[in-house]
């Protein structure tokens, strides 16, 4: 079953006199554990794709299936308690909290979950994640006192650590230099190998050939199919 089920996804935002199509018809299916690249022109409909996604927008037409669950019907709490079950974001801009170190910032999911965890578990699960982006050693740093690469990287820390099932990725490369961009990649890369769902927006066509397929929006709309081929012809 995928985990991710689009069908006819429409979205239509009204601003004042103005109505702007951002996406039209999208049918789309992802099964758990791929890589996803979506990449098109600037206003294509790409990060209104990914907040239907993620559960944090709605669509205004069609129906949407997150890891089963009919997501339409859901009340905002019911949204809420499924986003944070399987949705991890990563952005652009780090979205770090200034007053806080690299620790606390990555703990900071955990503060809403239910049943609250323990001091212990939330430090097993932080320490265990900042180590996957490599930076323990950098606990009590404020983001200020990192480079950009090191602010991404705590932010993709803070985005596993409610052991999400899906990435949803918008641009995570955009604000830094090759270098630190290719160390974030390299991070993505290994947390596919894991057994992560990873949707991700990238200009980059180095990055995108990392996905396992590449979908393509044009004008708020799918081009090509983006359904998983069918089965391998046999050699
Ligand atoms: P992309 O991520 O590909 O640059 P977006 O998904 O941000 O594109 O935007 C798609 C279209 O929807 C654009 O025309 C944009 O101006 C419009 N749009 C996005 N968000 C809003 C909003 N909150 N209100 C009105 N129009 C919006
Ligand atoms: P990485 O390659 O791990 O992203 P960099 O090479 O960018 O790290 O940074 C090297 C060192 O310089 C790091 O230990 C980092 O903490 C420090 N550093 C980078 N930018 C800043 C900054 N703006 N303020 C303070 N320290 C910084």
């Amino acid at each position: 079953k995928p985990i991710i089920e689009m069908k006819n996804i429409g979205k239509v935002f009204e601003t004042s006199d103005l109505q702007t199509h951002a996406l039209r018809n999208i049918n789309m299916s992802i099964e758990q554990g791929e890589f996803i690249s979506i990449s098109g022109p600037s206003g294509c409909g790409k990060s209104t794709l990914l907040s239907i996604m993620g559960l944090i927008d709605t669509a205004t037409s069609g129906n949407y299936f997150l890891a089963g669950q009919q997501v339409d019907s859901l009340s905002f709490d019911q949204s809420a308690e499924l986003r944070n079950k399987h949705i991890g974001f990563i952005f652009q801009s780090f979205n770090l909290v200034e007053s806080m170190s690299v620790f606390e910032n990555t703990a900071l999911p955990l503060r809403y979950r239910e049943p609250k965890p323990s001091a212990d578990s939330v430090k097993e699960g932080v320490l265990s994640c900042l180590e996957q982006v490599g930076l323990s050693h950098r606990l009590t740093h404020r983001p200020s006192q990192l480079s950009g690469g090191q602010q991404q990287r705590v932010a993709i820390a803070r985005a596993l650590v409610t052991q999400p099932s899906i990435l949803l990725i918008d641009e995570a490369t955009g604000n830094l230099d090759s270098k630190s961009g290719d160390a974030v990649m390299s991070i993505i890369g290994e947390l596919h190998q894991q057994g992560t769902t990873i949707c991700m927006v990238t200009h980059d066509p180095r990055y995108a050939n990392m996905a396992s397929r590449q979908i393509k929006l044009f004008d708020g709309e799918l081009l090509g199919t983006a359904q998983k081929s069918s089965m391998p012809l046999p050699v």
